[in-house]
C-alpha cells in the first residue's frame, strides 16, 4: 500500500518508515524540512520513498492508501505560555490540514484509513483511578490538548477508517522520555522520581510501531485504541528496574526539582501519570512483544 506519514522524522515516525519500507510498502514523508528528512532517509537505504514539504502534502495524501499523522512539538520541552499554545496548536494545525486534504481528495484517489496519534495524558492524572478508553477525559492542560486533537481527527470523512491511538510513554533506545532519564539516572543513582507513586503507562517502541501498522492494515482497527503495555508501573518500580538493568543501584531518589530542571513543566508528563490499560488492543488481539517493563528496558538497554 501506499503510505503518507506526517511526523515520519520523530523517534516513532522514524521506525514505523523503516518497518513499512522493510515490507516494501510505498512510503510518503510528509514533512517541514526535505533536507532534515533526506539525512533521516538517505536515498541509498531507502530507494524509492518520497520526500514532500507542506506545498507537495496535497498531491502525495491523493493517491495514497493510508495516511499516519504524527506531527506535532516536542511535549517534554519547557512549557512557556507560548510552547504550550504550540504544543497544541502544532498538533491541530497538521492535523486539520492532513483531514482537510483527505476530504477534498476526489473519491478514486482519496485515502481510505488516517491513523491519528494523541495521548494517554487524554484522561488527565490519578494515582489510583485505571483508566480505559470508555474513561472520561481528565481537566488539566494535557487532557485539552489530546481533547483537541482527537477532534480535529474526527472531521474526517465518515467513509475513511479512523484509529486514534493514545499513546503511553514510548521506551526506545534513541529518544523519548527514556533518553532523558538515563542521564539523571546516572547522577542520582538512580532512585525514583519524585515520588515514585505516580503511575508510568509505558510501551515498548516496536509496539508501538506494531500497533501503528496492525492498524493501517486490519480493518478491525478503529476509533480510539490505547497504545500501553498491558502492565504499566509505578514510577518506583520502573526506576528499579531501570536501575537494575543499568547495574546501578536505586536508592537516591531522583528529585522533582532535577526533573523539572531538565524537562521544566513537561516533567509532568513523568511525575503525573496515569493507569492506562490497552483494553481494545486486547480485544482485538494485538500480541505485545513486550508486556512486562523488565524484558522492554533489557532489550532497550543491552
Ligand atoms: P517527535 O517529537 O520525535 O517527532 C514529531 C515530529 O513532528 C517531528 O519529527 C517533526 O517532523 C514534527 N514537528 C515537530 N515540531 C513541529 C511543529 N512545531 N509543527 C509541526 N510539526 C512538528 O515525536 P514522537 O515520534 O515521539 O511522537 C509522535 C507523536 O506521538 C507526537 O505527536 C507525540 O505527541 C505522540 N506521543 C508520543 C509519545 C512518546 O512517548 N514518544 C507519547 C504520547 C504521544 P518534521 O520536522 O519532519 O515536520
Amino acid at each position: 500500500m501506499t503510505v503518507s506519514v506526517t511526523g515520519a522524522t520523530g523517534f516513532i515516525g522514524k521506525r514505523l518508515v523503516q518497518r513499512l519500507h522493510a515490507d516494501k510498502h510505498s512510503v510518503r514523508v510528509l514533512t517541514r524540512s526535505r533536507s532534515k528528512a533526506q539525512l533521516i532517509f538517505p536515498v541509498k537505504e531507502f530507494p524509492g520513498i518520497l520526500i514532500a514539504e507542506e506545498r507537495d502534502w496535497k498531491d502525495c495524501i491523493q493517491g495514497s492508501n493510508a495516511v499516519v499523522n504524527l506531527a506535532g512539538l516536542p511535549i517534554s520541552t519547557r512549557w512557556s505560555p507560548e510552547v504550550k499554545k504550540e504544543i497544541k496548536q502544532s498538533r491541530i494545525k497538521v492535523t486539520s490540514k492532513v483531514v482537510d486534504l483527505i476530504n477534498g481528495s476526489p473519491e478514486g484517489v482519496r485515502p481510505t484509513v488516517l491513523v491519528s496519534a494523541t495521548a494517554v495524558g487524554y484522561y488527565g492524572s490519578s494515582e489510583t483511578q485505571v483508566f480505559d478508553e470508555r474513561s472520561p477525559s481528565g481537566n488539566d492542560y494535557l487532557a485539552e490538548v489530546c481533547r483537541e486533537w482527537e477532534a480535529t481527527a474526527l472531521k474526517v470523512n465518515k467513509d475513511v477508517r479512523l484509529a486514534l491511538i493514545r499513546i503511553g510513554v514510548v521506551l526506545g533506545k534513541d529518544g523519548g522520555a527514556l533518553a532523558k532519564m538515563i542521564p539523571l539516572f546516572m547522577l542520582f543513582a538512580g532512585g525514583p522520581l519524585g515520588s515514585g507513586q505516580q503511575w508510568f503507562s509505558w510501551i515498548h517502541l516496536d509496539d508501538i510501531v506494531n500497533l501503528i501498522y496492525e492498524a493501517l492494515t486490519n480493518p478491525s482497527y478503529k476509533g480510539v485504541i490505547n497504545g500501553t503495555a498491558p502492565n504499566p508501573v509505578r514510577l518506583a518500580e520502573m526506576c528499579e528496574q531501570l536501575g537494575n538493568v543499568m547495574g546501578r543501584p536505586s536508592w537516591l531518589p531522583v528529585p522533582d526539582f532535577a526533573l523539572k530542571a531538565v524537562l521544566g513543566e513537561g516533567a509532568s508528563v513523568v511525575l503525573d501519570g496515569q493507569r492506562v490499560l490497552p483494553t481494545r488492543a486486547k480485544e482485538l488481539g494485538f500480541q505485545f512483544k513486550y508486556p512486562q517493563v523488565k524484558d522492554a528496558l533489557k532489550t532497550i538497554l543491552s
